[in-house]
């Protein structure tokens, strides 16, 4: 299904957004001005200019180490209204020879939809396992070509060019383009959301995680996804990095089934990122 000869906007989503900087980016901007424009009239004024940027820096920093924080741009923490008893399951990670189908075949067995945010590099290795994501009515959006762990340290030229290398390699596998984005470990910097606009790429992070790659058992996991659970919650597990039990047996495998069966009991709907957004934005 390899396209290479595919127009670049083949990989943009139809929504390309104009960046207009948050107001806490808008804040930092202004205090460095501010602190310019003092050192050029009081030159005496320098260690607090100099305070004062270094700490513009640290709360942006501190913003983007923060997954969940909309600071520096528009972020999905939780589904859209009107969105009805809808929620999301959202899976990170993959796609994984040994995991991704045996998720698949838990979803099918509750009839549930799911988004995957997979790996570029992994996709290539498993394009067989995105079509399979695809044809079962789940969504495949981005995660990143390369799934770095210094993503959050990268400049706007190369966190740019890995984000699209990624809609690249998921558009031509899946044959549809990602429209959402989640940055590698959710970690991010101000550089990131004009990169996704141009792009046409929605942030998404979440309400809830399980911590499932790092637990050392399943009820821990799925106790914190149940805790609280509501519409619009949209959840985080993983089918790559997956933690396992004693036995070897992943533990997202021993997680879904009860967090299926829970959203079942309280009448709960599974929809992916996207349905959602096409209702919010009137269109498909
Ligand atoms: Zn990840």
């Amino acid at each position: 299904m390899s396209s290479p000869s595919l127009p670049s906007s083949c990989f943009t989503s139809a929504a390309v957004r104009r960046w207009k900087p948050s107001p806490f980016i808008c804040g930092a901007a202004a205090l460095h001005a501010g602190a310019a424009a003092a050192l050029a009239v009081q030159p005496g004024a320098w260690p607090w200019a100099v305070g004062s940027v270094a700490a513009s820096h640290l709360a942006l920093t501190a913003a983007g180490l923060w997954p969940r924080s909309a600071l520096l741009g528009p972020n999905w923490t939780r589904l859209p209204e009107p969105v009805g008893r809808r929620i999301a399951l959202t899976i990170d990670d993959g796609p994984d020879p040994e995991v991704t189908p045996r998720v698949l075949d838990l979803l099918d067995r509750f009839d549930a939809r799911a988004t995957f945010f997979c790996i570029g590099e992994l996709a290539r290795r498993h394009p067989q396992l995105v079509e399979a994501i695809v044809a079962r009515g789940h969504a495949v959006e981005n995660h990143s070509e390369h799934h770095r762990l210094t993503f959050s340290l990268f400049g706007p030229r190369a966190m740019k060019r890995e984000i699209a290398a990624g809609q690249r390699t998921l558009t031509e596998i899946a044959g549809v383009a990602p429209r959402f984005f989640r940055a590698p470990a959710g970690l991010r910097n101000p550089f990131l959301e004009p990169a996704l606009c141009s792009l046409g790429l929605q942030l998404a992070s979440w309400t809830r995680r399980g911590f499932d790659t790092r637990a050392q058992e399943a009820g821990a996991i799925t106790r914190r996804l149940l805790d609280g659970l509501a519409p619009r919650d949209i959840l985080l597990v993983h089918d790559g990095h997956a933690a396992r039990d004693a036995r070897g047996e992943p533990l997202v495998l021993e997680v879904l089934p009860p967090l299926l069966r829970a959203a079942a009991d309280n009448d709960l709907q599974w929809a992916t990122l996207r349905a959602c957004l096409d209702d919010q934005t009137g269109h498909p």
